[in-house]
Formats: structure tokens, C-alpha cells, sequence
């Protein structure tokens, strides 16, 4: 997998986005086509395609990974979000970068689509 998908793009500031944070490891920035009224995303600088190619070195990523989503969520005042990460093109991957996706502001349904 090469370094160009469109979140690399993001993260090299090729491509603009809505962004909420940002550290050395992560960024974190509104989806462009938004599922629910609050729909963001948080995705590793280190550019691993998806969950399945994650090893126990991306173990501390993974948690700082879901603490700045956790972070971004108290920050809105949110209590309630639906935190997601499709893994391969039948989950729903469309973009093969990890990236955790953190979705409120409506009711959900269970079991997802
Ligand atoms: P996936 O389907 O791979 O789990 O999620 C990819 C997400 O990236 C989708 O929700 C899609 O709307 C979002 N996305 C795709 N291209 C862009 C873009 O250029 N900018 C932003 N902000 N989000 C994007």
C-alpha cells in the first residue's frame, strides 16, 4: 500500500479538511459526507491501511487514537457516540488509512447496516 490515499494527502496539507486536532501521532478532522449531524474522524500520521495490518507496536497509537476521539467528544459536550472502524472493502473500508470514525448527535440503530 503506497502513501497516497487521500488521507495522506490530508495529513500532508495537499488536501484541505475541517480539522479538530492534530499532534505529532494523529489528526483529527470533520468527514466531508457526514452520517450523523456530528461525524469525525481520527486517523494515525503513520500511514497502516487498516485495523488488520496493525501489530503489537501500534498498541499505544491504537489507545491515543481513541482518547483524542474520547477527547474531541468531551470537548463538544457529547455523552453519547458510536465509534467505528471498517476493516477491508466489505466492512465498508473505502479508504485504505486507518481511521476511527466517532459519530453522534442522533439515535443509532443496532445491529448497523
Ligand atoms: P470508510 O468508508 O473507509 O470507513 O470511511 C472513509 C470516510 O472518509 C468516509 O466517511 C468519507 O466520507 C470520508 N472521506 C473520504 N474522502 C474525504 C475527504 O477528502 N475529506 C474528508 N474530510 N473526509 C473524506
Amino acid at each position: 500500500m503506497t502513501n497516497t490515499t487521500i488521507f495522506q494527502k490530508i495529513i500532508q496539507g495537499e488536501i484541505p479538511c475541517e480539522k479538530l486536532y492534530e499532534d505529532k501521532l494523529c489528526i483529527a478532522f470533520n468527514d466531508i459526507s457526514a452520517q450523523a449531524p456530528i461525524h469525525y474522524l481520527v486517523i494515525p500520521k503513520k500511514p497502516i491501511p487498516s485495523l488488520r495490518d496493525c501489530t503489537e507496536i501500534d498498541k499505544n497509537l491504537l489507545g491515543h487514537l481513541i482518547l483524542v476521539g474520547q477527547k474531541i467528544a468531551e470537548d463538544k459536550k457529547l455523552s453519547n457516540w458510536r465509534t467505528v472502524i471498517n476493516t477491508g472493502a466489505e466492512s465498508g473500508q473505502t479508504v485504505f488509512h486507518l481511521h476511527i470514525h466517532f459519530l453522534s448527535g442522533r439515535a443509532m440503530l443496532w445491529p448497523p447496516g
